[in-house]
Formats: C-alpha cells, sequence, structure tokens
C-alpha cells in the first residue's frame, strides 16, 4: 500500500478535535486548520497532499442537523474528482449519527470519507487529537495500484477503523470512546497499520 502524491481533503465542522487551550486564561478557542502544517509539522512527513475546509461557523456536534450533513456531502460531491479521500473532523457525542447518514447519503463511493474526532482538544499536553488526525489521513490516503484501497464511510478513533454506519459512542471519558458492537473492525493501527 502507498501514500505517494494522494490529496486529502480536510472537513472541519467543530467538536473538541479543534479546540486549543488558551494557558494563560483557561479558555478553549478553535485551532487555526488554515496553518495545519505550521501546527503539526509531522504531517509534513505523510507524504500527501491535505487542504482544509472549514465551516464558517464551527459547531458542537450536539447542534449539527441535516443542514450540516448537507453541507458536508456537497463539499465532497464537489471536491470528488480533485481529491483521493476526505477527512471529516467532528465532535464525537453524534459522530456515529452523522457517519451513518453520510452513508446513506454518498452513494457508490468509490474513496474514503473518514470520520475523526478526540476526546481531548488538539491543544492539550495528553490529547488524543493528533493521532486520530493523523492516523485518519493516512487511511483516507491509502492507495493500491492507484486505486483508494478504503471505498466506504467510515469512523476513526483510538486505533480503530469501524464502518461508519455500524458505530456507537459508548464512553465520554475513555480515549476508546466508539465501539462498532455488530460488525467487525475494518482497520487497525499499531506498530503497522492492517487493514482487514
Ligand atoms: N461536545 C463535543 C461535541 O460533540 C464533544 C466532542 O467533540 O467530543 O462536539
Amino acid at each position: 500500500m502507498e501514500t505517494n502524491n494522494s490529496k486529502v481533503l480536510l472537513i472541519y465542522t467543530g467538536g473538541t478535535i479543534g479546540m486549543i487551550k488558551d494557558y494563560q486564561t483557561g479558555a478553549l478557542r478553535a485551532f487555526e486548520f488554515d496553518n495545519l502544517y505550521k501546527r503539526i509539522p509531522e504531517l509534513s512527513h505523510l507524504d500527501c497532499e491535505i487542504s482544509v475546509h472549514s465551516f464558517e461557523k464551527v459547531i458542537d456536534s450536539s447542534d449539527m442537523n441535516i443542514s450540516h450533513w448537507e453541507r458536508i456531502a456537497q463539499s465532497i460531491e464537489e471536491n470528488y474528482q480533485e481529491y483521493d479521500g476526505f477527512v471529516v473532523l467532528h465532535g464525537s457525542d453524534t459522530m456515529g449519527y452523522s457517519a451513518s447518514a453520510l452513508s446513506f447519503m454518498l452513494e457508490n463511493l468509490s474513496k474514503p470519507v473518514i470520520f475523526t474526532g478526540s476526546q481531548l482538544p488538539i491543544g492539550d499536553l495528553r490529547t488524543d487529537a493528533r493521532e486520530n488526525l493523523i492516523t485518519s489521513i493516512r487511511l483516507a490516503s491509502l492507495k493500491e495500484n492507484e486505486q483508494p484501497v478504503i471505498k466506504e464511510v467510515c469512523l476513526y478513533f483510538e486505533y480503530k477503523l469501524y464502518r461508519g454506519n455500524r458505530t456507537t459512542k459508548i464512553d465520554a471519558e475513555n480515549f476508546q470512546a466508539f465501539d462498532s458492537p455488530n460488525y467487525p473492525t475494518l482497520a487497525e493501527s499499531g506498530v503497522h497499520l492492517k487493514v482487514h
């Protein structure tokens, strides 16, 4: 599997993953995804090109509604030819519902759409956001014989890739926040990335 020259579009909708803590005031503010490479220089080692589309008004996922789902689907449709894969950054509370909805809205997908989020803000010292973000981008950029390896709507969280419409949030505190009780994981991230 290779990632060479893949182009990935990040669609940032909001949620904890996009927050950064101002250590002087203790307040959380939105992370500037437009300066992604400056903030997370390790991304440049991924060997793929990343662009960011951000919702004009980023939201807590408890405010997600059908018009937001339409906006995510529209971004993917409008950019479908130009990119090899899509990563949707989303609050974890309703991410399972959005991943389900999008899996039915985006018929006949031949490219990956990977939802991810985090339990701690990306700017937190102990954050799970970096791993979730970096591995989601890697999964979205995987190709074999020039073809995407993953061709469906998925959800990646804490080292596991799940089928999007089989996930449920099971924990508000643990990093292992999601499960897929009725369907096996699609990929696992350890020392090696194993796609089943
Ligand atoms: N309340 C947040 C949200 O779902 C929690 C999170 O991002 O994990 O938007």
